[in-house]
């Protein structure tokens, strides 16, 4: 099968960068175009971003001439199927409309996610949502289209949520604890997080709790009717490199014991795993006994970074059940997600 060609939209930045680093010899898309901002444009890849990935930049790669982000010069550099968006929330708007009027666009930014004919996507959780792209296309008339991933502290607990709404799921409470990589590159200043916890991130706390119903949400033909629970999010930024910790406790309507949540963590999976898309882990969920899992550093590299990790569970005095996961916050997170995302988009036809 010939590799569909892609576009990577602030390709420099830590999320830019592990999509570049995970489509290295990807069995369906390949890099064709390197976008970033006026300060990139024009220089070659490895002169213009600051390499931060734990391997090697691919050498191709480096040799690239980064572009501008706008169609014109995209255009100019090569045919793209398809586009990868990992420009900052406060630009993308506007710009990411601009592209999926001709390319579909997978962004990975803020500011589509809630808009009411755009696909809020986990591919094991939501794939059903993805209709919503035809409803977006008779709407606003574009040849291409746009689908975002949620934010990344909601993916790894959505996705730990999703087995659990056979229980009858009604509220949750979360607690983050959240890597440094999450705030991009150079992000937080060493002097404010050596000997520290952070305790607030910027509008994180309003992503899980809105995109969680989206995420959960009915598909009804025309919009997402979003999910009735009750959710409250409190996030914390910590000195940890890659990899989100969450403390979840759940209130569940049929009160399920901590061996049935435990069996239903295990036995999930969905549509990436039954079409065995080229990046879906084998388990979306492993389950860990240890007293003391899971931890970051031993547990976010789990099925190559897109498992996520829970432990810990146990019941729970107010709540039914408590328990923690972890996720690995650039690829299941991030860039990952993307190319899954796009993985299940070619699987159906979609790009
Ligand atoms: P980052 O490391 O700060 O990188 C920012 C990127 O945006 C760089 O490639 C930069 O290019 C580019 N950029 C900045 N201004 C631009 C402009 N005016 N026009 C075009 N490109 C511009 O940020 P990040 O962590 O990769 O995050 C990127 C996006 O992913 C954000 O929307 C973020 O919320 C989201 N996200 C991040 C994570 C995570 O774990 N980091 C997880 C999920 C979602 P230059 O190098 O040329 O300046």
């Amino acid at each position: 099968m010939k590799r569909k060609s892609t576009a990577i939209l602030a390709s420099t930045g830590m999320v830019g960068q592990r999509f570049v680093q995970l489509l290295e010899d990807h069995p369906w898309f390949e890099i064709s175009v390197l976008a970033a901002s006026e300060r990139s444009a024009g220089k070659k890849y490895k002169d213009a971003c600051v390499w931060r990935m734990e391997t090697e930049m691919p050498k191709e790669i480096g040799e690239m001439t980064v572009v501008n982000t706008d169609i014109k010069s995209v255009k100019k550099a090569s045919d793209v199927d398809l586009i990868f968006s990992a420009l900052p929330g406060d630009i993308a708007g506007p710009i990411e409309t601009a592209f999926a009027s001709e390319y579909p666009v997978l962004s990975k930014a803020a500011a589509h996610r809630m808009e009411e004919d755009v696909p809020l996507l986990i591919p094991e959780v939501n794939p059903e949502h993805l209709e919503l792209i035809n409803v977006q296309r008779r709407r606003r008339g574009w040849s291409g289209f746009l689908s975002t991933d949620p934010n990344c502290s909601t993916i790894q607990m959505v996705m730990t949520l999703k087995p659990l709404m056979k229980f009858g799921l009604r509220r949750v409470i979360v607690t983050t604890m959240q890597a440094l990589s999450g705030a991009g590159y150079p992000g937080v200043a060493s002097l404010d997080i050596i000997d520290n916890v952070i305790p607030y991130i910027a509008k994180e706390e309003e992503k899980m709790e809105t995109e969680t119903k989206k995420l959960l949400g009915v598909f009804d033909g025309e919009k997402i009717r979003p999910a009735n629970i009750y959710i409250s999010a409190c996030c914390n930024r910590v000195n940890v490199k890659d990899g989100h910790l969450e403390v979840i406790y759940v209130d569940l309507e049929t009160k399920p014991s901590v061996e049935e949540v435990k069996e239903a963590f295990r036995s999930f999976v969905g549509e990436p795993q039954i079409l065995n898309l080229p990046s879906a882990p084998k388990k979306p969920i492993i389950v860990r006994d240890e007293i003391d899992r899971p931890q970051p550093r031993l547990d976010r590299d789990a099925g190559r970074g897109m498992s996520v990790v829970v432990g810990r569970i146990r019941s729970d005095p107010i709540m039914t059940i408590k328990y923690l996961c972890l996720g690995h916050n650039t690829i299941r997170g991030a860039a990952g997600a993307g190319i899954l995302s796009a993985e299940l988009m070619a699987a159906k036809g979609y790009i």
